[in-house]
């Protein structure tokens, strides 16, 4: 079939490119893709295949259905024709006996026959019953009637026989003669229902022959496509295989992106640490200084507006002397809640120490955590700068304890003012 060719061609494409696949290297998308495309045209075969089998099926039906008919017909005539023989094998019988009667009537016949003849044989032996003798020998015209009547009834009373027993053969040679013609239309009759028996039993064969064929072609398409579906079941298993690898390799590809990332972040952190003299010391509520100096430029609360961009209630604390890109440390351990950019804290970070207690690290040149990040007491969340509303580089540093900014410096001693 020319379906069947197609589809084995098809797949001895796939096969090909099966065999060609490495079996270890990078996955593309783009394979993954192919395969599905590959998939789906399978897909496509698969469904006209089976709309073909519908079809098969659908016409074995019908030719089931055709023979049915032709069963019942062929039953029917059989029916016919064992009636017609019955009533043949009833005429035969019939036949038999009317050839019987006749020959038996044709024999009572010859028995009278030759009764009569022995009697006249007898008769004129004794020189008595010759008729001519008997009539000779009247002794008078009366008598002569006399022996006249005498002769012709017995002439008359075998002749009365004779003339029954013919009357008899016509009768039953009729009858036979109409047992034979009927016997005759039966065997035509017969002969009638056996032709149209033979048609019948001719296009039974013939109805036989295109179910075969059609179960035949319908068993290839079903093979086809039970081929298809094993192709499409191993293409499936590759795309699944190879979404996995190409999964597997992304999610390696994050690793090491994300290591690489940790690994820079150390590194700057060597670097900021090997240029930045940071000691630790610990004020009253845990905090450490965040920077690598104790001048406060501006306090917190009331002031003038620095520079005139500032703000007039500070709600925080400036540090100076700090310059650009020195490290900026976490003042307790925590989690990162903000990073990110504001017109007026520039680059700043928030760490949430829980509690409703907060630290605010601001206008900062560089943020080196992101929000969600846990960071340890004296990690580095960025460096120092000017950004956002700010007229040289230092840190605006501020604390929130339940919900409310207040003075860094109780807790953080030895500042310089
Ligand atoms: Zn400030």
């Amino acid at each position: 079939m020319h379906n069947a060719r197609r589809v084995f061609a098809a797949l001895l494409t796939l096969l090909a490119l099966a065999a060609a696949l490495p079996p270890s290297r990078a996955v593309t998308q783009d394979e993954i893709d192919s395969l599905i495309t590959q998939a789906s045209g399978i897909q496509e075969e698969q469904a006209a295949l089976q709309q073909e089998i519908n079809s098969y099926t659908m016409s074995i039906a019908a030719a089931l259905e055709q023979k049915t008919f032709l069963d019942a017909a062929i039953a029917q005539i059989e029916e016919e024709v064992a009636a017609l023989e019955a009533q043949i094998s009833d005429c035969r019988q019939r036949i038999y006996v009317t050839e019987t009667e006749l020959a038996d009537a044709q024999r009572r016949e010859a028995e009278q026959y030759d009764l009569f003849c022995q009697r006249v044989r007898v008769m004129e032996e004794q020189g008595r019953v010759n008729c001519w003798m008997i009539l000779l020998h009247a002794t008078s015209f009366v008598d002569f009637l006399s022996r006249l009547d005498f002769v012709n009834e017995i002439m008359q009373s075998d002749q009365r026989v004779m003339d029954d027993l013919r009357a008899l053969q016509a009768e039953i040679a009729e009858k036979q003669q109409q047992l034979n013609d009927e016997k005759q239309e039966l065997e035509t009759a017969t002969q009638t229902c056996l032709d149209k028996k033979t048609e019948l039993d001719t296009q039974r064969e013939a109805a036989n022959q295109v179910i075969i064929d059609l179960q035949a072609n319908r068993t290839e398409a079903e093979a086809s496509r039970d081929v298809l579906a094993v192709e499409a079941e191993r293409i499936q298993g590759d795309i699944l295989r190879l979404s996995e690898e190409l999964e597997r390799q992304e999610e390696e590809a994050r690793i090491r992106a994300e290591e690489a990332a940790a690994e820079a972040y150390r590194r700057m952190r060597e670097r900021v640490a090997a240029i930045d003299d940071f000691t630790v010391s610990y004020g009253d509520g845990g905090y450490i200084w965040p920077v690598n100096s104790r001048r406060i430029t501006s306090g917190f609360g009331s002031r003038s507006s620095p520079g005139g961009i500032g703000s007039t209630n500070h709600k925080g604390i400036d540090i100076g002397g700090v310059g650009y890109g020195t490290a900026v440390h976490a003042a307790k351990s925590g989690t990162v809640i903000i990073s990110q950019y504001s017109s007026s804290y520039g680059n700043f970070v928030v760490v949430s120490h829980g509690s409703g207690n907060t630290t605010l690290y601001a206008h900062m040149s560089t943020r080196l955590v992101e929000a969600g990040q846990a960071v340890e007491q004296g990690d580095i969340v960025g460096l120092t700068g000017s950004t956002g509303h700010s007229t040289g580089p230092h840190l605006h540093f501020e604390i929130t304890e339940n919900g409310t900014r207040i003075n860094p410096l109780i807790y953080l001693g030895g500042y310089d003012q």
